[in-house]
């Protein structure tokens, strides 16, 4: 038996940015009732979140996959992989089946990802990388039968990285997901939901007005709350490092938006992380 009163499910406790506290930072937020989701953006970040989460008994568990920013040579940031160390260097990395379906089949692992297209910073080239490192990942999770933890960010000349992950997850995949850090709009919104995918809120819904309607859209069992910490701290946490305890924070606003007793709305998001993510 589970007893536990919130889940953050996408965060990064394997990242670099806790490397000097991540044991104590663990512990507060499984002290408090909270558990957490770590999230793998490459092999090395797979690897270690699912060490995590083998090293608590229970409260941790961890998703394997390779980021669509780190198909390409072009991205680094210190708070994932420390400051420009040699053996965490900016990735370039082509998917590696082998590895990550490996990996994948420890129970403690929730999903794969996060995967996806993410059109922000990108040019055509990294586009079809990104593109082949997807579809290999949703083949991956459609083998090892596990739900994909999809990242998505449109290009800032407004191409739909939404649209074209909608392409490949009706034509590729026989498993369900989550949409992380859910940006879109509302009919984006839709066509995932119609498909049976679940979408995430991070912080940002507590400082960032134009998610309230989103979040009223979204129906009570398709949504989930998560910090993706280290970034994007709510209110009041602003400004510091996100830790997956503040998780509690974007629950409270989602419970005050949906007009619900934060108590309900935490049960009614762990009977959807338990239903998606088989939490055992
Ligand atoms: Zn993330």
């Amino acid at each position: 038996m589970n007893n536990y009163r919130a889940i953050d499910i996408h965060c990064h406790t394997n990242f670099a940015a806790f490397d000097e506290d991540r044991d104590e930072v663990i512990s507060r937020t499984l002290d408090a009732g909270v558990y957490m989701i770590n999230v793998g953006t490459q092999k090395d970040t797979s690897k270690s979140g699912v060490e995590l989460a083998q090293k608590y008994e229970k409260g941790v568990y961890a998703t394997v996959g390779l980021h669509p920013i780190h198909t390409d040579k072009s991205f680094h940031d210190e708070a994932e992989i420390g400051e420009g160390g040699s053996n965490f260097n900016s990735r370039d990395e082509v998917f590696d089946a082998e590895y990550y379906r490996e990996l994948a089949q420890d129970p403690k692992v929730v999903a794969i990802g996060e995967c996806g297209l993410d059109y922000f910073r990108t040019d055509k080239e990294s586009e079809q990388k990104q593109r082949d490192a997807f579809i290999a990942q949703v083949h991956v999770a459609n083998e090892v039968r596990k739900p994909m933890m999809l990242h998505v960010r449109n290009g800032q000349d407004g191409r739909s990285a939404y649209a074209d992950v909608l392409d490949i997850i009706k034509s590729e995949a026989t498993v369900l997901g989550n949409v992380h850090f859910f940006a879109g709009s509302k009919e984006d919104a839709k066509k995932f939901l119609d498909l049976g995918f679940t979408l995430s809120f991070t912080g940002v819904i507590t400082f960032a007005k134009e998610y309230k309607e989103l979040v009223e859209f979204v129906p009570d069992d398709m949504i989930h709350a998560e910090t993706d910490a280290p970034y994007v701290a709510p209110v009041p946490e602003r400004g510091k490092r996100n830790e997956p305890l503040f998780v509690t924070h974007v629950v409270e606003k989602m419970a005050s938006i949906k007009g619900k007793a934060v108590e309900d709305m935490q049960a009614i998001l762990r009977a959807n992380t338990e239903r998606l993510f088989k939490i055992v």
